[in-house]
């Protein structure tokens, strides 16, 4: 978090102080929930939202029986067993989930490539599968004789880590679908304990075939019985409801005395979860330069097809990902229906398809989803016949995108906030590459701040 925002009164103090919380997805919900938890009054809270329900990128849709995450197939995971626990307990309790080994791969012409890709070369045709070797060994070193600094850019960082072959055969190809530009325009500094970082003896095990485990951060993950994704955020709204005003797009928010206005109505404290690049257009009096900054902040928008199937056969996979062209426009494919029983019908199973887009480029058309069939086919992951219907759901935002400047242009931006005592929090609400557990994490310290106990 940033700078410390002083506390508000205490729960024994008897004064009422308005809480005025833009946006109910999982930080908003979660920093309602821990607020009260902590004693602040219920009724001094509101959160206002601007779709139709509570949930944002923890969404999900149920359609003809048919279960799937709006923005990507979630799991429940946390390096964090208390914010694991909390998420859990807002959710139904840890009986209300289904625990899952992660079993992951890549998509390889007709094959399966285990992930991460380094631990997966021994499935890999031989060609390839020494064209990757001997770049990662060639790679590695370089590093070793040269003790050269991690490159800034993503691109040079790519084969500095990982070597041409590796480049070539998976991360060019599966993070150009994926962050849609040239990898020599982002920055690297986000990469660091998000992409896998396998010893050498375990990657020249791999190639020779001897299993390695490679990733084990998310070995098991958890995710609701009933409901998709959704379920810990209803869980978490459920007792909130009539705090939250859905349907509510908040226009205007303006300094008043020592508070704010919300569309005209008056609150003591302000946290803003909504996109910083969108803070200019919302609050009054944003200085020039740091608009600017903000404005500036790059993002992805998200397409997702449920593609409900006419069969239970599913592979042993939790997703996959798709790096190469000819299979389509898609980067990943989930299997809800491997996520949990109740994600599909009996007898039928569910994939779900991810496709990112530049924000400022848009949606793409109807067209989309014809060119995701085609590739799913070409890929051998589906029969066209199977195929009972789709569903399709947008996103505007789902990826930060590190660009050059990125950094700078964030701290301007939160500077500002937090200097005029509005509270930025959130993946878009700080511009980070959150997940949900980290959004709450994130949430339960600012209740913290905001309401300290003196138990803790
Ligand atoms: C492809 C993908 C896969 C992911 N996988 C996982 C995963 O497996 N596990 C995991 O834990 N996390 C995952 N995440 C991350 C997770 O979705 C986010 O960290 C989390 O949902 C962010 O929650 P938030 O509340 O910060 O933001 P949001 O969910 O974006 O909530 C912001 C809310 O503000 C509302 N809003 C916007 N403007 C206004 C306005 N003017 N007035 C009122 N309301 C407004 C929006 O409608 C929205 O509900 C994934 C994300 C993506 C994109």
């Amino acid at each position: 978090m940033g700078r410390t925002p002083p506390p508000i009164l205490a729960a024994h103090q008897s004064l009422p102080v308005k809480i005025a919380i833009l946006g109910a997805g999982v930080s908003g919900l979660a920093l309602a929930r821990a607020l009260v938890e902590r004693g602040h009054p219920r009724e001094d809270l509101t959160l206002f939202e601007a779709a139709s329900k509570a949930g944002g990128l923890c969404g999900s849709r149920t359609v003809d029986g048919y279960t799937y995450d709006v923005a990507g197939g979630h799991i429940l995971f946390s390096k964090d067993p208390e914010v694991l626990a909390w998420m859990q307990e807002a959710g139904g309790g840890p009986e209300a989930f289904e625990r899952r080994d992660r079993n992951t791969a890549i998509r390889f012409g007709e094959r399966w490539v285990r992930y991460p890709f380094e631990n997966g070369l021994g499935d890999l045709p031989p060609e390839a599968n020494f064209e990757c070797l001997a770049g990662y060994v060639h790679a590695w070193h370089e590093r070793q004789a040269s003790g050269s600094e991690a490159p800034a850019d993503f691109g040079s960082w790519v084969r500095w880590r990982f070597g041409d072959g590796i480049a070539r055969h998976f991360m060019d190809p599966y993070n150009e679908k994926i962050w849609k530009r040239p990898l020599t325009g982002l920055t690297s500094d986000w990469v660091a304990g998000r992409v896998p970082d396998a010893p050498v003896e375990d990657v020249l095990r791999a190639s020779i075939g001897i299993r390695t485990e490679g990733y084990v951060h998310q070995a098991i993950f958890w995710y609701p019985k009933r409901g998709g994704f959704q379920a810990i955020t209803d869980g978490m709204a459920s007792d909130l409801s009539d705090r939250i005003r859905l349907g509510t797009r908040v226009e205007r928010v303006a300094r008043a005395g020592e508070g704010w206005t919300v569309d005209g109505e008056a609150f003591d404290r302000v946290v803003v979860t909504t996109p910083l690049d969108l803070v200019p257009r919302m609050v009054e009096g944003v200085p020039s330069d740091v608009a600017e900054a903000m404005e500036g902040l790059e993002s992805n928008g998200l397409t997702t097809f449920l593609v409900a199937l006419d069969t239970d056969e599913q592979p042993d996979l939790s997703w996959a990902y798709l790096p190469h062209h000819d299979q389509g426009p898609a980067n990943r494919v989930t299997w809800m229906s491997s996520y949990a029983t109740a994600n599909a019908p009996e007898g039928r199973s569910s994939l779900l398809v991810e496709v990112t887009w530049p924000r400022l480029a848009g949606r793409p058309g109807p067209e989309l989803e014809e060119e995701v069939l085609a590739g799913l086919a070409h890929a051998g992951l589906i029969r066209r016949e199977q195929v009972l219907f789709t569903d399709r759901s947008d996103q505007e935002r789902a990826y930060v995108v590190y660009v050059p400047g990125h950094a700078e242009r964030r701290r301007a931006a939160l500077e500002w906030m937090e200097g005029e005592g509005l509270l930025p929090l959130g993946r878009f609400g700080r511009y980070d590459y959150d997940n949900s557990d980290q959004c709450v994490a994130k949430a339960r310290a600012l209740a913290a701040e905001l309401v300290p106990r003196s138990d803790t």
